[in-house]
Protein backbone atom coordinates (compact mmCIF):
# COMPACT_ATOMS: atom_id res chain seq x y z
CA UNK A 1 0.00 0.00 0.00
CA UNK A 2 2.90 2.52 1.05
CA UNK A 3 4.36 1.81 -2.79
CA UNK A 4 1.34 2.39 -4.18
CA UNK A 5 0.79 5.88 -2.34
CA UNK A 6 4.65 6.40 -2.81
CA UNK A 7 4.03 5.86 -6.46
CA UNK A 8 1.20 8.07 -7.02
CA UNK A 9 3.04 10.86 -5.54
CA UNK A 10 6.29 10.58 -7.06
CA UNK A 11 5.50 12.89 -9.93
CA UNK A 12 4.07 15.63 -7.58
CA UNK A 13 7.23 15.68 -5.75
CA UNK A 14 9.59 15.28 -8.67
CA UNK A 15 7.56 18.06 -10.51
CA UNK A 16 7.74 20.54 -7.23
CA UNK A 17 11.38 19.71 -6.41
CA UNK A 18 12.48 20.17 -10.34
CA UNK A 19 10.64 24.22 -10.59
CA UNK A 20 12.38 24.58 -7.01
CA UNK A 21 15.55 23.62 -8.19
CA UNK A 22 15.19 25.85 -11.27
CA UNK A 23 14.16 28.83 -9.42
CA UNK A 24 17.18 28.43 -7.02
CA UNK A 25 20.01 27.60 -9.31
CA UNK A 26 18.44 31.30 -11.49
CA UNK A 27 18.35 33.36 -8.15
CA UNK A 28 21.57 32.01 -7.20
CA UNK A 29 22.96 33.68 -10.37
CA UNK A 30 26.13 31.66 -9.48
CA UNK A 31 28.53 29.29 -12.02
CA UNK A 32 28.68 26.75 -9.07
CA UNK A 33 27.14 24.38 -6.79
CA UNK A 34 28.03 22.42 -4.19
CA UNK A 35 25.68 19.24 -4.41
CA UNK A 36 25.50 17.37 -0.97
CA UNK A 37 24.05 13.97 -0.04
CA UNK A 38 23.43 13.86 3.72
CA UNK A 39 23.05 10.13 5.35
CA UNK A 40 26.42 8.79 5.47
CA UNK A 41 27.67 11.56 3.23
CA UNK A 42 27.62 14.81 6.12
CA UNK A 43 25.64 12.72 8.84
CA UNK A 44 26.48 9.82 11.16
CA UNK A 45 23.27 7.66 9.87
CA UNK A 46 23.88 3.80 10.16
CA UNK A 47 25.92 3.56 13.11
CA UNK A 48 22.68 4.91 14.76
CA UNK A 49 19.71 2.71 12.81
CA UNK A 50 18.68 1.40 15.31
CA UNK A 51 16.85 4.63 17.25
CA UNK A 52 15.04 4.71 13.92
CA UNK A 53 12.39 2.51 15.07
CA UNK A 54 11.79 3.99 18.53
CA UNK A 55 11.03 7.78 17.86
CA UNK A 56 11.64 8.58 13.85
CA UNK A 57 11.87 12.35 14.31
CA UNK A 58 14.36 12.21 17.28
CA UNK A 59 16.54 10.20 15.48
CA UNK A 60 16.92 12.34 12.44
CA UNK A 61 17.16 14.98 14.61
CA UNK A 62 20.08 13.77 16.91
CA UNK A 63 22.47 12.14 14.03
CA UNK A 64 26.12 13.11 14.74
CA UNK A 65 27.66 15.23 11.78
CA UNK A 66 30.83 13.78 9.99
CA UNK A 67 33.18 16.00 10.99
CA UNK A 68 35.85 15.18 8.39
CA UNK A 69 33.17 15.74 5.33
CA UNK A 70 31.83 18.87 6.91
CA UNK A 71 35.14 20.65 7.75
CA UNK A 72 36.58 19.94 4.19
CA UNK A 73 33.90 21.32 2.60
CA UNK A 74 33.69 24.63 4.80
CA UNK A 75 37.95 24.48 4.04
CA UNK A 76 37.37 24.11 0.21
CA UNK A 77 34.16 25.07 -0.80
CA UNK A 78 32.05 27.38 1.83
CA UNK A 79 31.89 30.05 -1.17
CA UNK A 80 29.25 27.95 -2.89
CA UNK A 81 25.63 27.55 -2.59
CA UNK A 82 24.48 24.31 -1.17
CA UNK A 83 21.58 21.82 -2.94
CA UNK A 84 21.13 19.34 -0.71
CA UNK A 85 19.95 16.07 -2.20
CA UNK A 86 18.68 13.14 0.31
CA UNK A 87 17.13 9.81 -0.21
CA UNK A 88 14.47 10.47 2.35
CA UNK A 89 10.76 10.24 2.44
CA UNK A 90 8.79 13.07 2.21
CA UNK A 91 7.51 13.20 5.16
CA UNK A 92 10.57 13.41 7.08
CA UNK A 93 11.61 17.06 5.12
CA UNK A 94 11.07 19.08 7.64
CA UNK A 95 12.94 17.74 10.57
CA UNK A 96 15.62 17.33 7.96
CA UNK A 97 15.87 20.55 7.15
CA UNK A 98 15.87 21.19 11.38
CA UNK A 99 18.85 19.43 11.45
CA UNK A 100 20.60 20.84 8.93
CA UNK A 101 20.20 24.20 10.10
CA UNK A 102 21.71 23.05 13.26
CA UNK A 103 24.51 21.76 11.82
CA UNK A 104 24.94 25.03 10.71
CA UNK A 105 23.33 25.60 7.20
CA UNK A 106 21.51 28.87 6.29
CA UNK A 107 18.70 27.11 4.91
CA UNK A 108 17.16 30.66 3.55
CA UNK A 109 20.27 30.29 1.25
CA UNK A 110 20.88 26.85 0.34
CA UNK A 111 17.94 24.03 -0.99
CA UNK A 112 16.94 20.91 -0.30
CA UNK A 113 15.58 17.76 -2.20
CA UNK A 114 14.51 14.65 -1.20
CA UNK A 115 14.03 11.30 -3.20
CA UNK A 116 11.83 8.12 -3.15
CA UNK A 117 14.88 6.20 -4.51
CA UNK A 118 18.35 7.19 -5.48
CA UNK A 119 18.18 6.46 -9.37
CA UNK A 120 15.61 9.68 -8.91
CA UNK A 121 19.13 12.03 -8.14
CA UNK A 122 20.03 11.32 -11.76
CA UNK A 123 17.76 13.54 -12.95
CA UNK A 124 18.21 16.23 -11.21
CA UNK A 125 21.64 16.09 -11.44
CA UNK A 126 21.97 15.94 -15.53
CA UNK A 127 20.04 19.31 -15.09
CA UNK A 128 23.00 20.72 -12.78
CA UNK A 129 25.92 19.31 -14.18
CA UNK A 130 24.82 20.27 -17.58
CA UNK A 131 24.12 24.18 -16.95
CA UNK A 132 26.65 24.54 -14.24
CA UNK A 133 30.08 23.89 -12.16
CA UNK A 134 29.43 20.90 -9.71
CA UNK A 135 30.50 19.74 -6.80
CA UNK A 136 29.18 16.52 -5.55
CA UNK A 137 29.83 14.64 -2.56
CA UNK A 138 27.55 11.42 -2.30
CA UNK A 139 28.46 7.93 -0.40
CA UNK A 140 25.99 5.94 -2.64
CA UNK A 141 25.83 3.53 -0.82
CA UNK A 142 24.27 0.94 1.87
CA UNK A 143 23.66 -2.11 3.86
CA UNK A 144 26.53 -1.06 6.18
CA UNK A 145 24.60 -2.05 9.14
CA UNK A 146 24.68 -5.72 7.92
CA UNK A 147 28.20 -5.68 7.83
CA UNK A 148 29.52 -5.12 4.18
CA UNK A 149 28.56 -2.14 2.29
CA UNK A 150 26.34 -2.21 -0.98
CA UNK A 151 26.25 0.57 -4.02
CA UNK A 152 24.01 2.39 -5.68
CA UNK A 153 26.02 1.27 -9.02
CA UNK A 154 23.45 2.20 -11.32
CA UNK A 155 23.64 6.08 -10.22
CA UNK A 156 27.37 5.75 -9.44
CA UNK A 157 27.42 4.59 -13.54
CA UNK A 158 25.35 7.80 -14.31
CA UNK A 159 27.33 10.34 -12.08
CA UNK A 160 30.46 9.38 -13.60
CA UNK A 161 29.22 10.17 -17.21
CA UNK A 162 28.15 13.82 -16.03
CA UNK A 163 30.68 16.75 -16.04
CA UNK A 164 31.10 17.02 -12.51
CA UNK A 165 33.50 16.33 -9.79
CA UNK A 166 32.47 13.52 -8.04
CA UNK A 167 33.70 12.93 -4.40
CA UNK A 168 32.62 9.70 -3.80
CA UNK A 169 32.39 6.77 -0.77
CA UNK A 170 36.42 6.39 -0.26
CA UNK A 171 36.74 9.67 -0.34
CA UNK A 172 34.27 10.17 2.21
CA UNK A 173 35.82 7.04 3.99
CA UNK A 174 38.88 8.89 4.46
CA UNK A 175 38.22 11.78 4.79
CA UNK A 176 36.35 10.71 8.72
CA UNK A 177 38.61 7.88 9.73
CA UNK A 178 41.20 9.02 11.89
MG1 LIG B 1 24.13 8.61 1.61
Amino acid sequence: MRKIIKAFYNPFIQFYFNSQLKTFTKTKKSNSFLVLDIDNTIADTWTNLNGFKKDRNAFFLNLQPLHGTLNYINNHFSNLPVIFISNRNIIDYKVTKKWLIKNGFNMNDNLLIVTNNPIDKIKYLKYLSNNFEIIYFDDLSYNHEKGKPLFFGEVIDEVKKMNLKYYDYQFILNLNSK
